[in-house]
């Protein structure tokens, strides 16, 4: 028999994430602090819960997909004391792996199993089905979560032991964030330059330097459409995770460190909620130049 499903946290992610869940025949118990994102998914077919307590008091497994370690170390509190030994936590939120190790650690001296498993591919991967899972922990509960991630994903790789899925998480948002910073660099030079930027994102993806931010946020650059996508805050934190996971382990990050200190200035100017391709304003405005304008006479 299919296991019901829990599910903790109902935002742009979680909510389509439960949403297939649901349309592919499994009963799922949800729970969000927001009264309205309930509701919804109780029209879609699933069974409200009013606690994270009753979540797993209710089901054999339960995912969260919540912003950031606070609410994930609240919502296990609720889920452990609610959950019998054999039950397993799938935690897809994205958080530093020191506190998926521990919650792990927590949850197995009760006899529960826990998963680390990230995602990317955003908001569109998620209504798709189509997110790529980086998890950690053990071979057996990755080999029981398997049929759940099959639902929601397309590339699902059991990466290491407990925290490995965020440590890979990280090393993914440090790529992403430093080609839209490198994205930005190479627009703003080449238009303040002379050159049409259109021209210069065209060339650039014939070779070495294509890149799927290129292909994904292109039009974002080029029209300053910033609408989210992927928030500023949401990698601000990506970043804060990979610095201090990097501080743990002896990594040195320098352009990492760079590029958080401009998402944080970002975040300072108003632009917190704005996609993270926005980092093209910084360069913008260090360089005073906005691409797509006529260069400043004598620039070129
Ligand atoms: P979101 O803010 O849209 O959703 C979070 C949900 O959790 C909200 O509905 C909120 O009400 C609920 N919540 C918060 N605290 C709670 C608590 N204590 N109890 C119950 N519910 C609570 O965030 P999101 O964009 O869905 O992202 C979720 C996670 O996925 C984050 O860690 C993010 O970094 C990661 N992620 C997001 C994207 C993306 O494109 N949005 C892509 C990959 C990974």
């Amino acid at each position: 028999m299919r296991e019901t499903i829990g599910f903790i946290g109902l935002g742009i992610m979680g909510r389509p994430m439960a949403a297939n869940l649901l349309r592919s025949g499994y009963a799922v118990i949800a729970h969000d602090r927001s009264r309205g994102a309930m509701d919804e998914l109780a029209g879609a077919g699933a069974e409200p819960a009013s606690s994270s307590r009753e979540v797993a008091q209710r089901s054999d497994m339960t995912i969260t997909m919540l912003p950031d370690s606070p609410q994930v170390i609240e919502v296990m509190d609720g889920v452990l004391a609610g959950a019998s030994p054999g039950h397993l936590v799938i935690d897809m939120s994205t958080i530093a792996p020191s506190v998926s190790r521990e919650l792990a650690a927590r949850a197995g001296e009760l006899g529960v199993e826990m998963l680390d498993a990230p995602v990317s591919g955003g908001d569109v991967g998620a209504r798709n089905g189509a997110l790529s899972i980086m998890v950690g922990g053990s071979e057996d509960a990755f080999k029981r979560a398997t049929p759940v991630f099959e639902v929601l994903g397309s590339t699902i790789t059991h990466v290491g032991e407990a925290g490995a899925g965020q440590v890979v998480k990280a090393c993914n948002q440090v790529v992403v964030a430093l080609v839209i910073e490198a994205v930005s660099e190479a627009l703003v030079l080449g238009s303040k330059s002379g050159v049409d930027p259109r021209t210069i994102l065209r060339v650039l993806s014939g070779g070495l330097a294509a890149n799927r931010v290129m292909e994904l946020r292109g039009r974002n650059f080029l029209e300053h459409d910033f609408t989210p996508g992927f928030k500023v805050d949401l990698h601000h934190k990506d970043l804060g995770i990979a610095l201090q996971t990097a501080r743990a382990c002896g990594a040195v990050l320098p352009a990492s460190a760079a590029v958080d200190q401009m998402l944080e200035s970002l975040r300072q100017s108003g632009h917190g909620g704005e996609d993270h391709s926005a980092l093209l304003r910084v360069i913008e405005e260090l360089s005073q130049h906005e691409i797509g304008t006529k260069p400043a006479a004598g620039a070129a």
